[in-house]
């Protein structure tokens, strides 16, 4: 996929507009972040963006297909715009932060559930949960 943020919004037929080029290059430049950062970095460059546009511009991206939102139990929800090879993650019990994971067994990772009930499964979300280097440190 190009790393365009024009070309990536003309791909899934959304208008290019100022807000969308700026959510898609933070999300480029910062990976799995949440919304307020999302707020904050936009805003940084293009101050008279408000809050609601942002929420509405992560809202179509994420239903697009061009920036995936991934919500750890508990935690907040975190944006990230590397999309459609379902990795997995590793989060900090402590901290937060977050890492991806690639899929441990190849390809179309860990879509083939053991007993799949008949259902058609078209995603697998694996988290690791642990503890992060930076807070593992003073253990
Ligand atoms: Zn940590
Ligand atoms: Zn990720």
């Amino acid at each position: 996929m190009t790393s365009d943020p024009a070309a990536r919004l003309r791909s899934v037929s959304l208008r290019v507009t100022r807000p969308r080029l700026a959510v898609l290059a933070a999300l480029r430049d910062h990976r799995h972040i949440d919304t307020d950062t999302v707020i904050e970095l936009v805003r940084a460059d293009h101050p008279t963006v408000s809050h609601q546009a942002i929420y509405d511009v992560l809202r179509a991206l994420t239903d697009a297909g061009l920036i995936r939102r991934i919500q750890p139990a508990g935690a907040t929800a975190r944006y990230e715009s590397r999309v459609g090879d379902n990795h997995h993650h590793v989060v900090c019990r402590s901290c937060g932060a977050i890492a991806d994971v690639e899929c441990a067994v190849g390809h179309a990772p860990c879509l083939t559930a053991s007993d799949d009930h008949g259902f058609v499964i078209d995603e697998a979300e694996v988290v690791y949960w642990g503890t992060c280097p930076d807070c593992s440190e003073g253990i």
